[in-house]
């Protein structure tokens, strides 16, 4: 099902229902996970099979998954028989998942297994909420942290991401505090500008990957529609209307970002905001000629010398194929 709860309300009302009905929907779907609107016992049948009729209320399934060190990797096939995946990654402080927001990515990152197969739909929020069911069935637990990071850009699919954070933001959704939800965006400026007026504490990324357009221009090619400068202004915004530090992710490619040079002008293009640099090793595929930097501490050295703070994300998933940026919708 793919409503909040504000929208359910104003479903109920519009049908002379009680507005708390809403709340006994989202504690059947999410709190006791029942699949099945007949066994909703607490609603009349006659508005139990309204419900049946009005909604779209499908099922995504766990078609294989992987494991490796600390990391799970899922596919998932959906009910048109697209599939997508996520990862589950275990932290010293707790779980997270990443999820992915569409089937294939039309942002064509050149660095990115996910983007090399065009975008075909975006996900229902079902289909985004659903991940996050089926893995919590799956290892009998909850997950602490969720970030959507997977297949696809999440701001291309905005309304129903959007949704979906209301959905497991919740207390009778899943209930996952908004400062433990991460939204990554490659930086498509309108959508950057209109999520910083969200209602709701959710974190920003911003994957930036060079400190100039020309750099840019050649491993993504977002870029061209948006320059540097006008993202950067749009994280600005973002900053002055919300109290809370983005992260700028930065994959380092060996050749092409990571020289001193480079260091120095992120530095001097973040100075003074309220961000930090998440330096991400990448993950070498067989299909995509970029080679994996060696230079990240240096990198790194240079950004906290210059008062920018950084850290080097850790490796997850490289073994199985679930590192960012390697995640593909096929079918294996
Ligand atoms: S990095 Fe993200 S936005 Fe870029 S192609 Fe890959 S999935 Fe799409």
């Amino acid at each position: 099902m793919d409503m909040n709860i504000v929208e359910l309300e104003n479903y109920f009302v519009s049908l002379n229902e009680k507005k708390f009905k809403a709340l006994q929907v989202f504690e059947w779907l999410y709190i006791h996970r029942e699949k099945d609107i007949n066994n909703f016992s607490n609603l009349k049948k006659e508005l139990r099979d309204k419900l049946k009729n009005d909604f779209k209320y499908d099922f995504i399934t766990i078609k294989k998954y992987e494991t490796g060190k600390d990391v799970k990797k899922y596919l998932f096939e959906l009910s048109d028989h697209n599939y997508v995946e996520a990862v589950l990654m275990y932290h010293d402080y707790g779980k997270s998942v990443c999820i992915s927001s569409q089937v294939g990515c039309n942002m064509g990152c050149k660095f990115c297994e996910s983007g090399r197969l065009k975008k075909v739909r975006n996900l229902e929020t079902y289909e985004m909420v659903e991940q996050i069911l089926l893995i919590e069935e799956d290892i009998k637990d909850r997950i602490q942290r969720i970030v959507i990071m997977g297949i696809g850009e999440p701001f291309d699919n905005y309304d129903n991401v959007i949704n979906f954070l209301r959905i497991v933001n919740h207390p009778k959704g899943l209930g996952i505090g908004a400062r433990h939800i991460t939204v990554s965006t490659c930086g498509l400026v309108p959508k950057i500008k209109e999520f910083s007026d969200l209602d709701l504490q959710v974190n920003l990324a911003l994957s930036l990957h060079a400190p100039n357009d020309t750099i840019r221009n050649k491993i993504m090619p977002i870029s061209k529609v948006y320059t540097i400068s006008q993202v950067m202004d749009a994280i600005k915004e973002y900053l002055a209307k919300n109290n809370r530090r983005v992260t700028i992710e930065y994959v380092m490619l060996n050749m092409v970002n990571d020289s001193d040079e480079c260091a120095y002008e992120l530095a001097s293009l973040l100075k003074g905001l309220n961000v930090y640099v998440n330096l991400i090793p990448y993950n070498e595929t067989n299909n995509l000629d970029f080679k994996k930097s060696q230079r990240i501490n240096e990198f790194k050295d240079i950004l906290l010398k210059m008062g920018i703070n950084a850290t080097v994300r850790r490796e997850f998933g490289g073994s199985i194929s679930a590192a960012c940026g390697q995640l593909r919708s096929k079918e294996v």
